[in-house]
């Protein structure tokens, strides 16, 4: 389903204010890529960062991670939090990959979800990322906020929210929209302080859910769930981060 003329504008201001918005996280490679995500549950990616610098250069194999001893890697990646069970779905995941599939991250969904610690946003991070390709939209704490106080969903399942999205976005910008949305959540629409005063989606943007206060303007002339008025709602669809060179400041996220 084509976007409707909202939608539009708030992709083309995403553009225009995140036009070169890709993953924060430092990976070289898919196996990378996706060790990186599944470190970054609880974690900001500056410290998912920090710890993957030596992290990878010793672990360069999905076989180094699965012949490992746990308490070794435990150790090794203790500082991003959840530690032990991080260390488990790692192990676990790069065993089959190890075993099924030649060391290689494959490029598919629906393999990749049935992996230990690997569910639809980390598999969208790595499609969308490492390979390009456009599997979903990643559902993250800021985009599933983001969206939200937009009116682009009323959903607070992260399934939900992305079948929503994807009925009412291009399937080729779900990869940019993806990381535009994580970086726009840092920057403007921050959980406990929206700044609405400053965010460039202001005069597309209802506020839903924003409480008035110091930063928040008015809503905008979309008020009143416009997931309601000007957006199709299917109830089923199709169902895939950031640093840009426009960036205008350093953030910090968990996933
Ligand atoms: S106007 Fe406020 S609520 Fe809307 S996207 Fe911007 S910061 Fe978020």
């Amino acid at each position: 389903m084509p976007p409707n003329s909202r939608t539009r504008e708030i992709l083309s201001l995403l553009a225009a204010e995140y036009p070169d918005a890709s993953c924060a996280l430092d990976f070289r490679s898919p196996l990378e890529l996706l060790i990186a995500t599944i470190l970054s549950a609880q974690c900001t990616d500056e410290r998912v960062n920090q710890v993957t610098r030596s992290l990878f250069k010793k672990y360069r194999t999905a076989r180094d991670y699965a012949s490992a001893p746990l308490s070794e890697l435990e150790k090794d990646i203790q500082s991003t939090g959840f530690f032990r069970n991080k260390a488990k779905n790692i192990q676990s995941c790069c065993e089959r990959l190890d075993r099924e599939f030649g060391g290689k991250v494959p490029p598919e969904m629906d393999v990749l979800v049935e992996l230990p610690g690997v569910g639809r946003k980390t598999a969208n991070v790595v499609l969308g990322t490492a390979f390009g390709i456009p599997s979903g939209i990643v559902v993250d704490t800021h985009v599933a906020r983001v969206s939200r106080r937009l009116g682009l969903t009323e959903q607070n399942d992260p399934v939900k929210i992305e079948q929503e999205l994807t009925a009412i976005i291009p399937q080729s910008e779900w990869i940019a929209f993806s990381h535009r949305m994580i970086r726009h959540g840092r920057r403007y629409c921050q959980a406990k302080k929206p700044n609405c005063r400053d965010c460039p989606l202001a005069k597309v943007c209802p506020k839903i859910g924003v409480a008035e206060g110091a930063n928040a303007l008015p809503a905008g002339p979309a008020s009143k769930s416009p997931a309601r008025r000007g957006e199709s709602k299917p109830p089923t669809g199709p169902r895939s981060r950031a640093r840009s060179a426009g960036s205008r400041g350093k953030e910090k996220g968990k996933r």
